[in-house]
C-alpha cells in the first residue's frame, strides 16, 4: 500500500526536498495534496509531475491563472487560503501531512490534521513553538504522531526510540552558532543581509537562516523540543558545535550519551519522517571521520545573542507568550531582510513587546492567534518607528 501524502508549504526548500524523495520511491508515495501557495510556476510543475487530487495556492486570483497555466492538463482541483490547506490535510484517504509552511500559518491546518488523526512530519517549528502543548496533547488524544524533521529534533527522537522518560537526563541540542557567532558585540550591528543569510552549513529558506544568525532559531527549537519530547526546560542544554555533523544527543541516567550523526542534508531527517517507522536506503553523502578530522563544542553565548535567552523567558511563562515572541519575531526578521532594521534590533523589539504582553494562561488556537496578531502590530510600528 501507497502511503498517500499531502504536502503543505511544497514550493519551498523543504517542500522541494521532499518530492526529490518521494520521486525516488515511485513506489512508496501517492502525493494527494500539494499546498504551493504563490510560487504557481513551480507549482505548476510539480502538478504536472506527481499529480496530486488536489493544489492550494494563497488567493483566488493565483488559482485563477494556475488553472489557466494548467489548461485542464489533469483533474487537479485547485483551492486556495487557509480553508484550502485544511481541506487537503483533513481528507480522509491521506495518511500523513508532511508540514513544511514557514511561520505560524501552518498551525490551523496542522491542528486539523492531527484533529483527523494525520501523522505529521513537522518542518514548521513555528506551529510547536506557539501551541506545543495543545498539537501534543491532542496527538495524544487521537492516537497519532508528530515526527519531527528539523534536523535536531529528528536526531533527539531517533536517539530517545522506546526509552521511558525517566531514564532522560538531559536533551543536548547542538548548535552550529551561525555565519555571525565569532563577531563582537559591536560589529554583529552592522551585519549586512547578505552576511547573516550565508550560512556556513546548512542551506535553508531566508527566515530560519536569519534565525540561525541571531540564534532565535536555537531558542524556538528549545520550545520545539519542550513539547515535542515533553521535557522540562531545565532538562535541555544548548552546546555549539559550529561543524554541526552532530545534529543533538540525549544524556541518560547512567551517563550514557547518544547522539545522531550525519552529513548536512536535510532529506536525511525528511527520509526518516516519510518510512517511519521503516529506514529506507538512499545514495546520499555519507560522513567521513577522517576527512572532517575533528567536531569541537563550546558553551553558547547568552549575552551577545540574546533572543536564547528571550526563548527561554516566554517558555517560562507560557501560555500565549511564546506565540508573541514567535509573532514578534516573523516581523523583526522580515524587517531585518528587508533592510529597514539592524539585526541586534530584533532581540530589543521583541523584549519589548514581551513587556507589554499580559500572558494569558491555557490558550485556545484562537487565543494564540489574537496573541500573535496583537504582536505582529506592535512588531510592525516598532519597525516602522526605527526607519
Ligand atoms: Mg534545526
Amino acid at each position: 500500500m501507497k502511503r498517500k501524502i499531502v504536502i503543505l508549504g511544497s514550493t519551498g526548500s523543504i517542500g522541494k526536498q521532499t518530492l526529490d524523495i518521494i520521486k525516488s520511491y515511485p513506489d512508496e508515495f501517492d502525493v494527494i495534496g500539494l499546498g504551493g501557495w504563490e510560487n504557481i510556476n513551480l507549482l505548476k510543475e510539480q502538478i504536472i509531475a506527481f499529480k496530486p487530487k488536489i493544489s492550494v495556492v494563497k488567493n483566488e486570483h493565483l488559482a485563477n491563472n494556475l488553472k489557466k497555466e494548467l489548461n485542464n492538463f489533469n483533474k487537479t482541483k485547485i483551492y486556495w487560503g487557509i480553508d484550502g490547506l485544511i481541506k487537503i490535510s483533513t481528507l480522509e484517504e491521506v495518511d500523513m501531512v508532511v508540514v513544511a509552511i514557514t511561520g505560524i500559518a501552518s498551525l490551523v491546518p496542522t491542528f486539523e490534521a492531527i484533529k483527523h488523526r494525520k501523522k505529521i512530519a513537522l518542518a514548521s517549528k513555528e506551529a510547536m513553538v506557539v501551541a506545543g502543548e495543545l498539537l501534543t496533547r491532542e496527538a495524544k488524544v487521537q492516537n497519532t504522531i508528530i515526527l519531527p524533521i528539523d534536523s535536531e529534533h529528528s536526531a533527539i527522537f531517533q536517539c530517545l526510540k522506546n526509552e521511558p522518560k525517566n531514564n532522560i537526563e538531559k536533551i543536548i541540542l547542538t548548535a552550529s552558532g551561525g555565519p555571525l557567532y565569532n563577531l563582537t558585540t559591536s560589529a554583529l550591528k552592522d551585519v549586512s543581509v547578505e552576511d547573516a543569510l550565508n550560512h556556513p552549513n546548512w542551506k535553508m529558506g531566508k527566515k530560519v537562516t536569519i534565525d540561525s544568525a541571531t540564534l532565535m532559531n536555537k531558542g524556538l527549537e528549545v520550545i520545539e523540543a519542550r513539547w515535542l519530547f515533553g521535557i522540562p526546560t531545565d532538562k535541555i542544554e544548548i552546546v555549539i558545535h559550529p561543524q554541526s555533523y552532530i545534529h543533538s544527543m540525549v544524556q541518560f541516567i547512567d551517563g550514557t550519551i547518544l547522539a545522531q550523526l550525519s552529513e548536512h542534508d536535510m532529506k536525511i531527517p525528511i527520509q526518516f519522517a516519510l518510512f517511519y517507522p521503516e529506514r529506507a536506503n538512499n545514495n546520499y553523502t555519507r560522513l567521513d571521520f577522517t576527512r572532517i578530522s575533528q567536531l569541537t563544542f563550546k558553551k553558547p553565548n547568552f549575552t551577545k545573542f540574546s533572543c536564547i535567552k528571550l526563548a527561554y523567558k516566554a517558555l517560562d511563562i507560557n501560555g500565549t507568550m511564546p506565540a508573541v515572541l514567535n509573532g514578534a519575531n516573523e516581523i523583526a526578521v522580515n524587517a531585518f531582510l528587508n533592510k529597514q532594521i539592524n539585526i541586534t534590533d530584533i532581540p530589543i523589539i521583541i523584549q519589548n513587546i514581551m513587556k507589554e504582553h499580559k500572558a494569558m494562561p491555557n490558550p485556545s488556537i484562537n487565543d494564540i492567534l489574537d496573541a500573535d496578531r496583537w504582536a505582529r502590530q506592535r512588531a510592525l510600528s516598532l519597525c516602522e518607528n526605527k526607519k
